[in-house]
């Protein structure tokens, strides 16, 4: 049994899929006009985590996420220019070549994260006529109209219109940041096709206007595409709910007559020294930024892996310092059990799995999970807790498997070995007295061992 936080219901509801031992998910994807930050890389890491334990859970899993690559505006809600031609502008070149560009980076730090690609990964621009369709039936309908300046949705029409993140219509009205634009009936009616400007970048031919088509379509039409009129989960982040989830709300309701999505999850901010990431603060990190300062891509999984998706995560280097270290920790902590032919009574693993399944089928409690782990880790060591880790990291995705255990030069006797690494494990947990203890059992079989910054020597007496 797995349990959600359902953002829609504000519940932690069991979770129920469409078909029987299929899970349909929808992830917004990244707009690509610019490398994507930590920040925008945790909410991947949460669409991944989520893939992970319903597959682990015993589901075919099929996940979308999409590629913004037009009609994105600088505010989500209908102001400012297209980033994707704001950027291309700046930079001389073709908004497509951008998005290719960075498309293709955005899929490198996601493997060098061990974030799974999506099944399917559709471009915006791909899906322009699927969009153009669902704005014609939707002015058929009565729930959008034509003006100079594009289709507007009219919110009026959807009397539920707040329903995911709470915020009264009447409320919306007062509070609106959008810009007056005159041509809206309403200031909170929003873009489903945008009349584009003789110069701008990116336009197809419409029945309402040469131009770009709005961004919240895209995700509707993306979706409904290669999941169906209903699916299961549809994920992003917490800035997504009130106005971009809205929208698609809204819109893909009134157009096919029913709800079309079951469960929404929405992944909470990552925060930069307590505060917001910005580029003019200096602090908009990426992978690259990690991975120059010495730190392995898996360290920022492993340190997303502290926080629960649902609370605000603070990066520090100092925090992603500590990560690193204990992430160390726990791969050779492993690696004692790993050469060890020892074997563990079935009970205890079967209470390991237990609390772990436990822990991370409850709305992905993957902190308790993780406590788990170590705990197990305390176990006298043994081949079966390695394996059992092993089970565990399809849901972590830390690569235990791959890890190259410290130096090792010489051929030594399993119990040898076995003691060593016994004894890298106690220094680096600071344990001197242990240490002490299983260098003289070593001498005692007439071993010597040299430590080394990130390893051991071997030698013979
Ligand atoms: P964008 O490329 O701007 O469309 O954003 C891509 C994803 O990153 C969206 O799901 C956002 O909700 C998410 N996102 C943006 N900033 C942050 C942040 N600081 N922490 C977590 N997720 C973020
Ligand atoms: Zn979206």
């Amino acid at each position: 049994m797995i349990k959600f936080f359902n953002t829609l219901t504000r519940k932690k509801e069991t979770f129920v899929p469409v078909k029987d031992g299929h899970v349909s998910m929808y992830s917004c994807g990244p707009t690509v006009y610019k490398p994507a930050h930590i920040g925008n890389l945790r909410a991947y890491l949460f669409m991944d985590l989520l893939r992970r334990v319903l597959e682990y859970g015993g589901y075919k899993v099929k996940s979308v996420m999409n590629i913004t690559d037009v009609g994105h505006l600088v505010s989500d809600a209908d102001d400012g220019e297209d980033k994707m031609s704001k950027s291309a502008k700046e930079q001389q070149k073709d908004p497509l070549d951008i998005a290719r560009e960075i498309t293709n980076r955005f899929f490198a730090d996601c493997a060098s994260l061990n974030i799974k690609r999506p099944t399917v990964a559709p471009c915006a621009t791909d899906n322009i006529k699927e969009m153009q369709q669902i704005v014609a039936d939707l002015i058929e309908k009565g729930y959008a109209y034509v003006t100079d300046d594009g289709v507007y949705f009219d919110v009026a029409n959807f009397p539920q219109y707040g329903k995911l993140s709470g915020i009264k219509l009447d409320e919306q009205k007062h509070g609106a940041r959008v810009e007056v634009n005159e041509n809206k009936r309403n200031p909170i009616d929003f873009a489903l096709w945008k009349v584009a400007q003789p110069n701008h970048l990116q336009q197809w031919d419409s029945p309402w206007g040469r131009g770009f088509p709005g961004w919240h379509i895209e995700c509707t039409a993306m979706g409904v595409k290669y999941l169906g009129e209903r699916f299961d989960i549809h994920t992003g982040g917490v800035d997504h709910i009130p106005i971009h989830h809205e929208n698609e709300i809204a819109q893909g309701e009134s157009w096919l007559g029913h709800e079309v999505v079951n469960y929404w999850l929405h992944c909470e901010f990552l925060l930069i020294d307590g505060g917001k990431m910005s580029k003019s603060l200096g602090n908009e990190y990426t992978v690259k930024d990690l991975v120059d300062r010495g730190f392995a891509p898996l360290d920022y999984r492993y340190f997303s892996l502290n926080t629960s998706y649902s609370q605000k995560m603070n990066f520090t280097w100092e925090g992603i310092s500590a990560a690193a270290k204990a992430h160390e920790r726990l791969k050779n902590g492993l690696y004692a059990h790993k050469i060890s032919n020892a074997s563990t009574d079935e009970k205890v693993l079967e209470k390991y799995k237990a609390d772990f399944d436990k822990a991370i089928f409850d709305d992905l409690n993957a902190p308790l999970a993780l406590g788990v782990l170590w705990t197990m880790l305390k176990e006298s060591k043994s081949k079966d807790i390695y394996n059992l880790a092993l089970e565990m990291d399809k849901v972590l995705g830390l690569d235990f498997d791959k890890y190259q255990p410290p130096v090792v030069k010489v051929e030594a006797p399993q119990e040898v070995l076995e003691l060593a690494q016994e004894r890298f494990v106690a220094r680096q947990n600071k344990d001197w007295a242990k240490s002490d203890q299983l260098r003289d059992q070593l001498a005692s079989l007439g071993w010597v061992v040299k430590d080394k910054r990130d390893g051991f020597d071997l030698e013979k007496i």
